[in-house]
């Protein structure tokens, strides 16, 4: 397998030999490594903060972590003869970590670090490390529990045109104009602060630096989508906007829940992603495609029996919503973790774990006015005892452990 892309991680992203890294998307980086449709190839990626984290037991690098220059991502990875309207089809044959890190972690942030999905619930900043055996994580910070990782790369796209990443800009900027002293802010501004962008250098640097698109949402090109089903063996068909597409990758987890809901949600990793590309000449008009396209791989963990929490549009004083989905998630991610609450986990254990565990999150109806539906399902196989209802009340209490918090 061809390494084009190798990182360091004993230095900074910002020290690495070659310029192998970049934190925002724009049409101006220089790509990194040239591949051929029909190639695979190895890119190595540091996890999204840059190795801000650390495997311990205080949550002070989550508190202290500086978001300014993430996520620190790979490429870009040019494909030769792909131009704008072309579709380039990425396989995910493999990923893994690093022999000297089998660990990754997940974060809890306050709400001037862009909080989380239950923000309004959980203030403390907090900290889950897992240890990986194989496909399996465990964790310290959150007892009897264990589960097979579907590891994916978090973040994966090509770089946008002028075009579009002014069409990006400027709809962000409108929204964040309703509100602009909201915290956690209501989107994110381009912001100069601790921009890395591969090979550019001087002028071209700088005005790159204030137009670049940061890299926390998802987009048309795909970028941030965090689906936990873009696994071993995935399909990815991406749009390509400019020459050579410019395929960007990183932010990879060993594991996580639908809607990644902690915000820094899933099982952070550093690691590599094996990947062989392929193109479909003017696939965007042929297919009528202006938005990336998946198709997850054949791997899952093979989970069958689901506990399935039910969220309705209601708010907690009771007030009634209109097919308000995002509501509906919220209250069936709470009525699980109160639940699991009963069982010995603190709060923040159990939104961990819905966070990180291959939880499901269906949208089950969106007709039945005034209520939508929403479904959490988790593994009942992951946890070591039984934690379905029954006549005698929780059947067992968790051992005593919490997760890391700030000291
Ligand atoms: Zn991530």
């Amino acid at each position: 397998m061809r390494k084009v892309i190798s990182v360091d991680r004993k230095r900074l992203p910002t020290e690495q030999d070659e310029a192998v890294i970049v934190n925002r998307w724009h049409p101006d980086i220089p790509m990194i490594a040239e591949v051929k449709p029909g190639e695979s190839f190895r890119v190595e990626c540091f996890d999204w903060t840059g190795g801000q984290i650390n495997n311990d037991d205080s949550a002070n690098d989550i508190r202290d972590v500086n978001l300014a220059p993430c996520h620190h991502l790979s490429g870009p990875v040019g494909v030769t003869g792909a131009e704008p309207g072309d579709i380039i089809v990425v396989d995910i044959l493999d990923i893994g970590v690093f022999d000297d890190e089998r660990w990754g972690y997940t974060g809890i942030f306050s709400k001037e670090k862009f909080g989380g999905f239950l923000t309004d619930y959980f203030h403390k900043t907090a900290k889950a490390v897992w240890d990986f055996n194989g496909i399996f994580a465990t964790s310290r910070h959150i007892p009897n529990l264990r589960f097979a990782g579907l590891t994916h790369p978090g973040i994966v796209g090509c770089l946008p045109s002028h075009e579009l990443l002014k069409r990006w800009n400027d709809r962000e900027a409108a929204l964040i104009a309703t509100d602009p002293k909201r915290v956690p802010p209501l989107a994110l501004p381009p912001n100069p602060q601790d921009v890395i962008l591969g090979k550019l250098k001087g002028a071209a640097l700088e005005q790159a630096a204030r137009e670049g698109a940061r890299t926390v949402p998802p987009r048309e090109h795909g970028g941030n989508c965090d689906i936990k089903n873009l696994c071993r063996g995935s399909r990815i068909y991406l749009p390509v906007y400019v020459k050579g597409g410019g395929i960007v990758v990183g932010d990879l987890h060993f594991s996580q829940g639908d809607g990644e809901i902690t915000f820094c949600g899933a099982i952070e990793m550093s690691g590599w992603v094996d990947m062989h590309v392929d193109l479909i000449k003017g696939g965007c008009n042929k297919y009528g495609i202006g938005q990336a396209m998946f198709q997850p791989g054949p791997v899952d963990p093979n989970y069958s029996d689901y506990l399935v929490f039910e969220g309705i549009s209601v708010e907690d004083d009771g007030t009634q919503r209109y097919l308000d989905v995002t509501l509906a998630y919220k209250q069936a991610c709470m009525n699980a973790v109160n639940y699991l609450k009963k069982f010995g986990y603190s709060g923040e254990q159990a939104y961990t774990i819905l966070s990180c565990a291959p939880v499901e999150g269906h949208v089950s109806s969106v007709v039945d006015i005034p209520n939508a539906c929403v479904a959490v399902q988790i593994p009942t196989a992951i946890f070591d005892f039984d934690i379905r209802p029954n006549a005698k009340g929780p059947s067992r209490q968790v051992k005593t452990s919490d997760l890391a918090f700030e000291t």
